[in-house]
């Protein structure tokens, strides 16, 4: 099983996320992106997620629906 990368403490948002209970592999693996996807396009919690990835400059894998190849290519995009 995947660790998360930067593994920080525990946030309330994380207790109602969609994939609380999936092997967090598939978030790291492009084999499984697609999958990965569709859970979070369910997930209440995306923006939490995002910003958590965001905030803890995390690299790797898939958070809010957003892989970490897109974050990358967002990193000092300003909107509004
Ligand atoms: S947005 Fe995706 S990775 Fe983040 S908590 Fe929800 S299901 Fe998990």
């Amino acid at each position: 099983m995947t660790e998360l990368p930067n593994p920080t403490t525990h946030e309330s948002w994380m207790d109602d996320a969609a994939c609380l209970y999936t092997d967090p592999e598939i978030f790291f693996t492009d084999l499984h992106t697609n999958n990965a996807l569709k859970i979070c396009a369910t997930c209440d919690t995306k923006i939490a997620c995002l910003n958590y990835a965001t905030r803890n400059n995390i690299t790797e894998g898939i958070f809010g629906g957003v892989t970490a190849e897109q974050r990358e290519e967002q990193k000092g995009v300003r909107y509004g």
